[in-house]
């Protein structure tokens, strides 16, 4: 049996330890460790990486009661350990900070943490019930309250005899000797992983989203320096907008709304100014020239155009580019199928395109006369 030093010194971060065994599995190496400071995989703490000698601990986990680190390469006899240490402390933190609000959160509704995952950057917790953003707020403030407090965080080992007069928070019932964390002021929880001594060292914890989840509710937390990573991020955005909308940087959400309100009022004034266009450029469709061109370049602008010229000839024709760049165009017609004088436009002038009887949409690429005298030919 491995002893584990990471519960009597959480920030051990070098030891010398004896190789038990070592084991090739396809590309990996299980070593055991007569004793050992890398925690394994454990109640939603990642396991540790780092070094045993030369060989490289990818991750170390708990595998038929015996903690296996798994490494890239083998190692025998006494060797010098090394953890990733700023690997370590940052899980230290995330966990802490993670019992700290869970016992906050649970003492203020009674709701039990069912779910716990550590990831990269952020933490989700998992609660039973539903938790209004009011008692989320005042979570995280008292959260950050017992953390400037700076309580200490501490493990007893309860016997069987006092295990009953505690009252701690559990996720699951733990077989063998039971372990409790205690935060001062905060909770008690029963738990295996690794946690710092104070709770000043977990820095900040910042509540990000709380969403809807198995009938109660998955909340996501920035925790230590990822909540600073989290605010710097976000601070650059509001100061990016806040630049790019000369506005104070407490008020874009406000300029960003007057943005949003201004941009519809000129959709609406534009949409206004397209009918107006197409009403107007509507006259030009004759029995003889059949078609009205467009610069703009634009399928919607021929579409429009198209469809006011269908109440003036047998079948309109919009055409909106240019020589250089090609058309868009439109084709409709209120008595005829459209579809095969558009198979015939498509395939006379290098275009594509289709669409309904009465209307149909592509695009050419051909010359403006070349067209004209196409659609001349066509309607003789
Ligand atoms: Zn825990």
């Amino acid at each position: 049996m491995t002893e584990k030093l990471y519960y009597a010194d959480a920030y051990l971060w070098n030891f010398t330890a004896n190789v038990l065994s070592c084991r090739q599995k396809g590309r990996y190496y299980d070593i055991i460790l007569d004793r050992t400071a890398f925690f394994p995989e454990g109640g939603g703490q990642p396991g540790d990486r780092g070094y045993i000698g030369k060989a490289k601990v990818v991750d170390t986990v708990l595998r038929g009661g015996e903690i296996v680190h798994v490494c890239l390469d083998a190692a025998q006899g006494e060797c010098e350990c090394s953890l990733d240490g700023e690997f370590r402390f940052s899980n230290m933190q995330q966990h802490s900070g993670e019992h700290i609000f869970s016992g906050i959160l649970h003492s203020l509704t009674g709701f039990d943490n069912v779910g716990f995952h550590m990831g990269e950057k952020e933490v989700t917790v998992d609660f039973s019930g539903p938790v209004s953003a009011g008692t989320l707020r005042e979570a995280e403030i008292k959260t950050n309250e017992i953390i400037w407090k700076n309580a200490p965080i501490t493990a007893i080992y309860p016997d069987e005899s006092e295990v009953s007069s505690y009252d701690y928070r559990s996720k699951k019932e733990i077989e063998g000797q039971l372990r409790l964390i205690k935060i001062e002021g905060a909770d008690l929880c029963a738990c295996c992983g690794t946690h710092v001594a104070f709770t000043g060292e977990t820095g900040m914890v910042k509540v990000i989203t709380s969403e809807n989840y198995k009938g109660g509710v998955r909340i996501t937390l920035r925790i230590g320096k990822y909540a600073l990573e989290d605010y710097t991020e976000k601070n650059n955005s509001v100061l990016e907008i806040s630049a790019s909308l000369c506005a104070k940087y407490g008020e874009v959400a406000e300029a960003v709304e007057k943005l949003k309100e201004k941009q519809n009022d000129l959709r609406i004034e534009l949409n206004e100014a397209v009918k107006e266009t197409v009403a107007l450029r509507a006259a030009e469709f004759t029995p003889e020239t059949p078609y009205v061109f467009d610069s703009k370049g634009s399928a919607d602008f021929a579409r429009l155009l198209a469809d006011a010229g269908a109440d003036r000839v047998k079948t309109a024709f919009a055409f909106s580019g240019s020589d250089e760049n090609g058309y868009k165009y439109a084709a409709a017609s209120r008595s005829e199928d459209v579809r095969e004088t558009g198979r015939i436009l498509n395939s006379a002038l290098n275009g594509r395109g289709g669409g309904k009887p009465e209307m149909i949409m592509g695009s050419l690429s051909a010359k403006a006369e070349e067209i004209k005298t196409f659609i001349k030919d066509l309607s003789k």
